[in-house]
């Protein structure tokens, strides 16, 4: 077993609230890994709604979800925050008063004394196709991400979808695996225009094949795939020989493992208290989409405004020895050294 990561906050979730926090964090000299299950951070912003506008940030009158998670990203850069992306943290264990044991799905570890749950609605999680028996191969031969390229190399792929990540991945994947079929169930596709005309020339070029039509059912044993059966909307049936299917059919936002942390729930929700935005348990918080309270809105700039006041009571748990001195950006220059701007 490896050692554990030891960081002062643990930030479960790398959506623009997860994201900000890091911010007023280091502000207070306060040190942040993030995880995410999503292979991207944004969440929402940049899963959901890249391209379109958010016009209630303040003091910004038009960003896109990419623009803004974009800018998040370069405000919070001074404080070299660690990502751990395309990881679900599974178990909280308490080991201190406080101090905590944090385990990812891959099995990493962490150790700190803060946890930040902004985990938003929850965990993105694939949407499975309608396809019978499909569960007796995911994780063995159906894969609904890609962790490791090369766990794929010199095998037959059979990749399924015609948004971004299909496509991104039949170009990531087509040098890689041994032949990879694309198929969408029609010849038009919702990813980026340039993609498409990537995948059409390494087609025409017999670098790898496109087919059109829906998988209807599986052959193989015991988890190992032998081949896809697939329907065309015309024409014939036809089977296809692969040894591992990678669909990429969207996601949907479910709860996940948040409800496994012993923390009180409210339909779904964390319910906090609205000076620093803690939970029952002292020194895990939550703040953004998934916490709840009297008059809570789901908007970013909520989740912007319970950073600011969560991180205020996680400096007592990190450093319980010193005084914490209020200071404006604007005017402290001790500040202004931690962004590096003096
Ligand atoms: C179409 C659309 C338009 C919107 N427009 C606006 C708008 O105009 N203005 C506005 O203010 N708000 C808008 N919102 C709402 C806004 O996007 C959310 O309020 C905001 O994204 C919440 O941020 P968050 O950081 O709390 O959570 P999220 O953005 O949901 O991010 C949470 C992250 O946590 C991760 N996560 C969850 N569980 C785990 C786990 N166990 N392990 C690891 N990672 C985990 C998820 O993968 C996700 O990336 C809109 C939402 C949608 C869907």
């Amino acid at each position: 077993m490896t050692d554990p990561i030891k960081t002062d906050v643990l930030i479960i979730g790398a959506g623009p609230c997860g994201l900000f926090a890091v911010f007023e964090l280091g502000l207070l000299d306060i040190k942040a890994h993030l995880v995410d299950i999503l292979d991207k951070v944004g969440g929402q912003c940049a899963e959901l709604y890249p391209e379109k506008p958010i016009y209630d940030i303040p003091a910004v009158p038009f960003i896109t979800g990419h623009g803004l998670t974009e800018a998040l990203m370069k405000q919070i850069e001074p404080f070299k925050p660690t990502f751990h992306l395309g990881e679900m943290v599974e178990n909280i264990e308490s080991i201190g008063e406080p101090m905590f044991r944090v385990t990812t799905d891959s099995g990493k570890m962490f150790e700190a004394k803060v946890i930040v749950v902004a985990a938003g609605g929850g965990s993105f999680q694939p949407k499975r196709p309608p396809v019978p028996g499909i569960e007796a191969y995911e994780g063995t031969s159906v894969f609904y991400s890609v962790r490791k390229m090369e766990q794929f190399r010199d095998q037959r792929l059979l990749i399924v979808g015609g948004g971004d990540s299909a496509l991104d991945w039949t170009l990531n994947l087509a040098p890689v695996a041994r032949r990879v079929t694309l198929m969408h169930r029609r010849d038009q596709f919702r990813a980026a225009p340039d993609s498409v005309n990537k995948m059409r020339a390494l087609v025409a070029a017999g670098k790898m094949d496109l087919a059109l039509g829906q998988v209807t059912m599986l052959e193989g044993e015991g988890g190992v795939l032998r081949a896809a059966h697939a329907k065309p909307d015309k024409g014939e049936p036809f089977r296809l020989e692969c040894d591992a299917m990678l669909p990429f059919f969207g996601l949907t936002m479910k709860l996940g493992p948040v409800a496994n942390w012993g923390l009180n729930l409210e339909e779904d929700l964390i319910p906090v208290d609205t000076a620093a935005f803690e939970t029952n348990v002292p020194g895990i918080f939550a703040i953004g989409d998934i916490n709840t309270y009297p008059g809570k809105l789901k908007l970013i700039l909520s989740g912007f405004h319970e950073g600011a006041l969560m991180a205020q009571k996680a400096y007592h748990y990190v450093y319980p020895d010193k005084r914490l001195v209020f200071q404006y950006t604007t005017s402290s220059t001790s500040l202004q050294k931690k962004l590096g701007v003096v």
